[in-house]
Parts: C-alpha cells; sequence; structure tokens
C-alpha cells in the first residue's frame, strides 16, 4: 500500500525528447551557427544523427543556464580525440576538464549571494573590471569566457581561411604569413601567463594584436571585437610541449578556425555573414 502511494507522485517521463515540438530547420541552424561548418547537405545526415544527442545537450544547457548558473560548455569536436595537431586529447582533459571547469565551479561559487548574482557573463565581466572588492569574481568570469572563445577559435586541423576575411589581413599585414609571424612575436614577446588576442578595432578601422596579462580580456578593450585568441597560460601547452613554447604558438594556426574570426569582424564592421559562403 505505502509503495503505490509513492509511486503516484513520482513523475518519470517516458522520453526526455518531445518529438511534436522538435523544430528542425530552426535547431539545425543553431546547430550550424554554433559549429560553424555544417553544409546543406549536412541536413539529412543530422537528422538522422545529431539531433537527439544536441537536443539533450542544448536542454541541458538552458536547465542549468534557467538555474541561474554558469556551465562548462558542450565543445564542437570530440575531447576524447584531442584537438590534433595542437592538443593532444590528455593536454585537452586537463585544460578543459579541470582548469576551465574550475573556473566555472569557483564563478557559481563566488557570485552567489553577489551583488552579480543572476547577471549574464559580459555585465559581470565588465562591472567587475578593474573593481578591488570583486577581484575574484572577475579572474574566474574572464577567465570563463577567454576559455569558452578559446575552444571557439580552434577545431581539429583548422580550417581554410575564408576569402574576404583574407584579403582584408592582407591588405593592412601585406601577407597572411606575416600577419602570423606578428602574431607568433607578440606571443613569444609577452612574458607571464595571458591572452594574445587578435582583435578588430572599430574606431581606429584596423585589426590589432593585444597580449593581455592574466585574465585579460576583449570585453574590457573599448571600441575593440575579439576575433581570435590564444591561451599563453602554461597550463595549455605544459603537457604537450613542456617548456617549449614556441613549438606551442607555432602550431597554433594549423589549429585554427577563421570562420569564428570571419563571423565576427563582419559583425563588428556590419558586413552580412553568409554562413554558405565557402562552399
Ligand atoms: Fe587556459
Amino acid at each position: 500500500m505505502i509503495l503505490a502511494d509513492r509511486s503516484i507522485s513520482v513523475h518519470l517521463p517516458k522520453a526526455d525528447i518531445i518529438l511534436g515540438t522538435f523544430q528542425m530547420d530552426s535547431q539545425f541552424n543553431e546547430f550550424r551557427n554554433r559549429s560553424g561548418r555544417a553544409p546543406d547537405h549536412y541536413f539529412e545526415k543530422y537528422r538522422k544523427l545529431y539531433w537527439r544527442v544536441d537536443e539533450v545537450a542544448r536542454r541541458s544547457e538552458k536547465f542549468i543556464q534557467d538555474q541561474g548558473y554558469f556551465f562548462l560548455p558542450t565543445l564542437d569536436f570530440a575531447t576524447y580525440k584531442g584537438c590534433l595537431p595542437l592538443f593532444s586529447a590528455e593536454q585537452l582533459r586537463l585544460h578543459y576538464g579541470r582548469h576551465h571547469r574550475a573556473y566555472v565551479d569557483n564563478l557559481n561559487k563566488l557570485v552567489k549571494g553577489s551583488p552579480f548574482d543572476g547577471q549574464p557573463l559580459d555585465v559581470i565581466i565588465r562591472g567587475s573590471f578593474q573593481d578591488p572588492e570583486h577581484k575574484a569574481i572577475y579572474n574566474n568570469a574572464a577567465q570563463h569566457y577567454n576559455h569558452c572563445f578559446f575552444w571557439k577559435s580552434i577545431h581539429p586541423w583548422g580550417s581554410n581561411i575564408p576569402p574576404d576575411l583574407q584579403v582584408a589581413i592582407e591588405a593592412q599585414y601585406q601577407t597572411l604569413d606575416k600577419f602570423k609571424s606578428a602574431f607568433k612575436q607578440a606571443s613569444m614577446n609577452f612574458f607571464g601567463s595571458g591572452w594574445i588576442w587578435f582583435v578588430y578595432d572599430s574606431q581606429k578601422q584596423v585589426f590589432d594584436i593585444r597580449a593581455v596579462e592574466n585574465a585579460g580580456c576583449a570585453l574590457n578593450m573599448p571600441g575593440v571585437t575579439g576575433l581570435l585568441v590564444l591561451d599563453a597560460w602554461e597550463h595549455a601547452w605544459y603537457q604537450d610541449y613542456e617548456n617549449e613554447k614556441a613549438k606551442y604558438v607555432d602550431r597554433y594556426f594549423d589549429a585554427v578556425d577563421w570562420h569564428w574570426a570571419e563571423r565576427h569582424w563582419k559583425r563588428a564592421t556590419g558586413q552580412e555573414y553568409d554562413e554558405m559562403k565557402w562552399l
């Protein structure tokens, strides 16, 4: 009798996905916006294989976000394969699974009960910047944002550079290789822990490379939009490269996802961004 009473109050849905409410087109577009690399003919493949996985991930993320918590983002590539040729699986497990996770966990703990409770990440980062009272919140929030941006900046085996972005970079740096050398030079000249940002400066209307210490973030650079970022903390490369930072920096562009840079550059310059243009 008691068992029967108990079972009445427990709601156990048969499936966590309601087929009737699943909007395939909009979900596929969202998937495409997130991954940046799903051409139209992938739609059938996506429909057959990935929609269930993606729906579960999307709903889980939304659920956590709705509770007012930050979460470790799902990456666009399989972490157990690493991000070759830049990171091994082991390096990624440590960096993404431990370092990034720690920033997210700390942020959730610190924000609770603070004036930033329930605020979006960018509001927290801008609001706590250079505020000595909330330095720990700033550090963890900005590190969370920077790492999210970093995982979006890279993809296994990288990508070709879209022609529009290549033309614009070459107009400023003469060749793409010269830009890469300038970025590598800035990374090697940078001392200590921090981030190397490739940005677009809307005030001067030029690309720029900015090396910032510790949890430096493009959100706090006035009139600037971040395009790509390189994690210049030792935890990013020590497992794979030991003390050879130059090798790590050299390989960065073998894994860069230029489509991520292009969409932000086009957003900053008010150009229309066509997801499918490289096909
Ligand atoms: Fe890192």
